[in-house]
């Protein structure tokens, strides 16, 4: 079973805001309260290369990364492995 490699402390994300290049926080999986995430600013994630929200989306756990700077959030779909 695929899982989340982000969710099991097997990977981190490294995510700069671009307002203030301060890190973001992962805020954990969003896809339990969150839904749709289209007021969010869907971004490809850094490392894992060409992953889109569109796509195969059960193998996809979305991370809402949040600025604790300014505020900025976006989500990020991470995928599972
Ligand atoms: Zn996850
Ligand atoms: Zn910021």
């Amino acid at each position: 079973m695929a899982q989340c490699p982000l969710c099991n402390s097997l990977t981190e994300l490294e995510v700069f805001c671009p307002k203030c290049e301060n890190r973001l926080d992962d805020s954990g999986k969003v896809s339990d309260y969150l839904e749709p995430y289209a007021h969010y600013e869907a971004a490809e994630t850094v490392k894992m290369g060409d992953v889109y929200p569109n796509t195969a989306r059960e193998q996809l756990c979305p991370h809402l990364m949040v600025c604790q700077q300014c505020g900025y959030d976006e989500v990020h779909f991470i995928k599972e492995v």
